[in-house]
C-alpha cells in the first residue's frame, strides 16, 4: 500500500468536458442540472476523507432529485472511458499519474478505481478524488466492495498515510524449498488506529499475503546459486551482512515492500543461512 499524490484536477472541469457533446436537449439540461450538487459533494468528499470519515459520505441514487444513478454510470462509461470522448483526457492523465499501483505495490495500473463505488454513490462517479488508478486484479479484487462500518474502510491511497512504521512481516517456514509466509503487524501505539485497520482489511480484501508469497518464492530461487556461491566464498557473516544490506536498502525505497519484509526475515534467520543454504 502506497500513497499517491492527490490529482488537481476538479469534478466541475471533468464534468463539464464529459457532457459537452451530449446532443439531446433534455438530457443536457438534466445533466447541467447536476453541476452544482456534484461540485457540493466533491468538498463533502474532500473534508470527510482528510478525516478519515467517508464511511458518512452519504449514498445517492438520484442527482439534482431527479437524474438516476444509471444515466450518471453511463457519462462515467461512454464520455470519460470511451476512447474519442471529450473526457477521455481527464481519465488518461489519472491514469498515467502513476506507473504501479498502490494497493498491490507490484501490478501496474491498468484502469481506475472508485474508491465509492459507482454502484450507489451517484454524485463521485467522475469526482477525481474518488477515481484511484489500480491493476485489474486490485480492482476486480475489491469488485463493489463498499465498507458498511468504519472499521470495513479499505486503505485510500490520496488520503491515507504510516509514515515510516513497519507493519509487513514474513515468517520463514523451514521446506525445500523455503516458503516466505507474509502477515500484517500494526504497532497500534505508533499508528493511528484508523490507519492500521485500514491495511489489515485491505491486506485480506486485495489477497496480498498470496501475492507477495508468489513472488518471495520467485526471488528466493534467482537469488539461491549468488548467495550459495557468497557463503562458500566469504563466509556465514557475509552473507548475513549482505542479506541485511538489502533490507536497508529495500527498506529505503518503501519500508513495507514484500523485499523488505522478505530481507529482514533472511537475515535474521539462522536456519536460512547456517542449514539451508
Ligand atoms: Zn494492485
Amino acid at each position: 500500500m502506497n500513497k499517491v499524490e492527490r490529482p488537481n484536477e476538479k469534478v466541475k472541469d471533468v464534468f463539464d468536458k464529459c457532457i459537452s457533446k451530449v446532443s439531446n436537449r433534455d438530457l443536457k439540461q438534466q445533466l447541467e442540472g447536476c453541476v452544482t450538487e456534484i461540485v457540493q459533494d466533491e468538498k463533502i468528499y474532500q473534508e470527510k476523507a482528510i478525516k478519515h470519515k467517508l464511511i458518512e459520505f452519504p449514498k445517492k441514487n438520484l442527482i439534482n432529485g431527479k437524474v438516476p444513478i444509471g444515466e450518471m454510470k453511463k457519462v462515467y462509461t461512454y464520455r470519460m472511458v470511451n476512447l474519442n470522448q471529450p473526457g477521455r483526457i481527464f481519465y488518461n492523465k489519472l491514469l498515467n499519474s502513476i506507473q504501479i499501483c498502490p494497493f498491490c505495490s507490484v501490478r501496474d495500473v491498468a484502469t481506475l478505481d472508485h474508491y465509492l463505488p459507482k454502484s450507489q454513490y451517484a454524485s463521485t462517479v467522475v469526482t477525481p478524488v474518488n477515481l484511484i488508478p489500480a491493476c485489474r486484479d486490485c480492482n476486480s479484487n475489491k469488485d463493489v466492495f463498499d465498507a458498511e462500518i468504519e472499521e470495513e474502510e479499505l486503505w485510500h491511497p490520496y488520503y491515507d498515510d504510516y509514515g515510516p512504521v513497519r507493519w509487513l512481516y514474513v515468517l520463514i517456514i523451514e521446506t525445500f524449498p523455503p516458503v516466505a509466509e507474509y502477515s500484517i503487524k500494526i504497532p497500534f501505539d505508533e499508528m493511528e488506529e484508523v490507519m492500521g485497520k485500514r491495511i489489515q482489511k485491505s491486506f485480506d480484501v486485495f489477497e496480498l499475503g498470496k501475492l507477495y508469497s508468489t513472488h518471495a518464492a520467485k526471488e528466493l530461487n534467482d537469488i539461491e546459486f549468488y548467495i550459495k556461491s557468497l557463503k562458500r566464498e566469504a563466509g556465514v557473516n557475509n552473507v548475513r551482512k549482505h542479506l541485511q544490506m538489502m533490507y536497508e536498502s529495500f527498506y529505503e525505497a518503501d519500508s513495507n515492500s514484500w523485499r523488505t519484509a522478505l530481507y529482514e526475515a533472511l537475515a535474521n534467520c539462522d536456519w536460512y543461512i547456517e542449514d539451508y543454504l
